[in-house]
């Protein structure tokens, strides 16, 4: 039996996906082989990773001037080969919202002077910055975001104002959810195990002024963009498997409708839940309401003994990986594109019932 699993990353996935990646696991369409099993460099697989990128420029409406790099190491270590490739003055802005914020912060530290501009750190995090007339720094060589903030659930409904500087943004929680305008971005990224595919794979688009030899100095072979972009995602083995997955997504989401229809789904969605959190007496949502995310919707009961029963009751009753983050408490939703409203409508009637038993 699958559970409903609002885990924040890894994910829920489509279960036609699934589906279909189990039936070719033995045999990828008579190649006689699993794509687990495939090199890398044979005409198959070089159709199976090319389509993908094209389903998903369709997706995002990528323009030509755009790479999409499939890249390892997680959303992690972009915190790293960003400020390695992008930092040519040795000077970036952050803007922290988030622990995934914070620590892209530290890491850009280690290679220039990373500026925190703006920072929702004395509330928790519980809201996004007014980031309309920030102190853009004169020679920033970009201005970064964490557009979705997995753990405290809180999103940018517009993006910051970075007085012509390029934007960057980690979008790992909410790739593609709703339709984006890519040419406001100079780099979008974001590991795609919260929103997309199996963990191992992070998706990196990039403009292409923005990819040159010019790196910091001492920069590995492996973390310049260049390279990646030079040889199409194939300078070594790509994250094969996870790719194909990705790709199956992909086609998954066009035939729901595609990101506009997406966005919908998930507005309706999240309206579930968080219309029952604004009336109900017992459960309270944690985010500044004009700030929330469609994605990750963490709330608590404000007693921590009933917090951790309903995490426990709901597990049993089918609704699993609800616990909060630890520096939030409470209990955390995820419900990703993959998340049917159903489970959500079910989660819902859960909760108040929990809530009848425990007033
Ligand atoms: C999960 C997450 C990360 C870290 O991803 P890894 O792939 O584990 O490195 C970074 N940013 C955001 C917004 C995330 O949700």
């Amino acid at each position: 039996m699958r559970v409903y699993n609002f885990s924040a990353g890894p994910a829920v996935l489509p279960e036609e996906v699934l589906k279909e990646a189990a039936d070719e696991m033995l045999d990828y369409q008579g190649s006689g082989m699993s794509v687990m099993e495939m090199s890398h460099r044979s005409k198959t697989y070089d159709k199976i990773i090319k389509d993908a990128e094209a389903d998903l420029r369709d997706l995002m409406n990528i323009p030509d001037n755009y790479k999409v790099l499939f890249l390892q190491g997680g959303a992690s270590s972009q915190f790293a080969m960003i400020p390695m490739n992008l930092m040519k003055n040795k000077v970036a802005d952050y803007i922290v919202t988030g622990q995934w914020a914070k620590k892209a912060y530290q890491e850009a530290s280690i290679y220039g002077k990373a500026n925190k501009i703006a920072s929702s750190e004395d509330a928790t995090f519980s809201y996004i910055p007014d980031c309309s007339d920030l102190p853009i720094s004169e020679d920033a060589d970009y201005v970064y975001i964490c557009e979705n903030n997995t753990i405290y659930g809180t999103k940018f409904k517009t993006l910051p104002n970075t007085k012509g500087k390029t934007l960057v943004a980690d979008v790992s929680s909410c790739f593609l959810s709703e339709p984006v305008d890519v040419t406001k971005y100079g780099l979008i990224y974001g590991g795609v195990q919260k929103n997309i595919g199996p963990a191992g794979v992070v998706i990196v688009i990039i403009r292409e002024d923005l990819i040159t030899e010019d790196v910091l100095c001492g920069t590995p072979t492996m973390f310049k963009y260049k390279i990646h972009a030079d040889n199409e995602s194939l300078y070594n083995t790509p994250p094969a498997y996870g790719i194909y997955i990705c790709g199956k997504v992909f086609k998954w989401l066009k035939k729901q409708g595609g990101l506009a229809a997406m966005k919908e789904y998930n507005e309706k969605k999240a309206a579930v839940l968080y219309d029952f959190l604004d009336e109900s007496s017992l459960f309270k949502g944690t985010v500044r309401k004009e700030d929330r995310s469609l994605m990750n919707v963490p709330f608590v009961t404000g007693n921590e003994e009933l917090d951790a029963k309903f995490v426990k009751e709901a597990a049993a009753a089918g609704f699993v990986n609800l616990k909060g983050h630890r520096s939030v408490g409470g209990m955390r939703a995820s419900i990703y594109n993959a998340m049917p409203i159903e489970g959500v409508e079910k989660l819902v009637a859960f909760m108040k019932e929990f809530e009848k038993n425990n007033a």
